[in-house]
């Protein structure tokens, strides 16, 4: 495993150049577009790593997984899904007509936008910190790292340009499906910039293939709320490519459009992949490639 993930850095590490830094957050742009690495964590207790893994990234639309877990650890499945629903999109990720026309007021799922900030609503709370705290909280429960915190030049950066995740919110709320529009705003732009190492994400997919255990053996979430995301993750994890990654690669996997993928082979092994540079749809170019790769030689599969 380890030299094959050596030769797939290598093999990818050009087909960067294909793709593109996401710049609608400023911040995004002093990325290095060329960075690849991946990580890999078996049940079994091997790790593997390859490529620019020390780098530091923000979650982004990975945290929308984390959030998910917390609002349904929280409200239950019949408050959360009666305001957020259960369908893939076809849609990008920050469609507000889908919000306006397709389905007025319910956002499809909560891997979107839309359904991420009705679920960061939901987070109980007295004030956004202790919100914020409490993501933080299962985000290094997940990982087993302690050290996890956000990063703010990210934040700040979202925060100022943000104007279509604004929109979105103030839509919400004149279908009363949000409250507070500027404090779920503020969790939001924080939770999107929790920062994180691809060995993080790896022991985060880790922890949601052994259905909610972390390597420690503490249940950190319920079973039945790990194979719920992990569903969610196949169906909209990788925005309006979910299908054809479905079919490519077959891993429940959610992305984020700083570059990071969390994946996670039930029963088998988190991976964790990094790699900035995004093709058009939002996903790490070469990450996609990487994992469909690995996929296919460890017959990964769930399928
Ligand atoms: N923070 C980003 C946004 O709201 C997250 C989106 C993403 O990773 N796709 O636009």
């Amino acid at each position: 495993m380890q030299s094959f993930l050596e030769q797939l850095v290598e093999k990818h590490k050009t087909a960067a150049h294909e793709g593109k830094l996401a710049d609608y957050i400023p911040q995004l742009t002093e990325q290095n577009p060329l960075a690849l690495g991946i990580t890999v964590r078996t049940c079994d207790g091997d790790v593997y790593t390859a490529g620019d893994c020390p780098i530091q990234f923000t979650l982004q639309s990975i945290s929308k997984v984390i959030t998910l877990i917390l609002a349904l650890m929280d409200q239950g499945e019949d408050e959360v899904f009666k305001r957020v629903g259960m369908e893939p999109t076809g849609s990008p990720f920050n469609s507000i007509y889908d919000l306006e026309v397709k389905s007025p007021g319910k956002p499809f799922n909560p891997m979107i936008n839309s359904g991420a900030l009705v679920v960061s609503s939901l987070i109980q709370g007295s004030t956004v910190d202790e919100r914020l705290e409490r993501i933080l909280g299962l985000v290094r429960d997940m990982a087993e790292n302690p050290e996890i915190e956000i990063d703010q030049a990210v934040y700040h950066s979202e925060g100022v340009t943000g104007y279509r995740n604004r929109s979105m919110g103030y839509f919400l709320k004149e279908f009363g499906i949000i409250e507070d529009v500027e404090s779920t705003l503020e969790l939001y732009f924080k939770q999107c910039a929790i920062s994180v190492t691809c060995d993080d994400l790896s022991r985060m997919g880790l922890c949601l293939a052994r259905n909610g255990k972390n390597q420690a053996g503490e249940q950190v979430i319920p079973q039945p709320l790990a194979r719920l995301v992990k569903t969610f993750m196949v169906t909209c994890g990788m925005y309006n490519a979910s299908g054809e990654f479905a079919i490519l690669v077959g891993i429940p996997a959610k992305s984020g459009v700083s570059g990071g993928i969390m994946a996670s082979v039930p029963e088998r092994m988190g991976i964790g992949v990094f790699g900035p540079a995004l093709d058009e749809k939002g996903n790490s170019y070469a990450g996609v490639r990487m994992l469909r790769d690995l996929s296919r030689e460890w017959n990964l599969s769930i399928f």
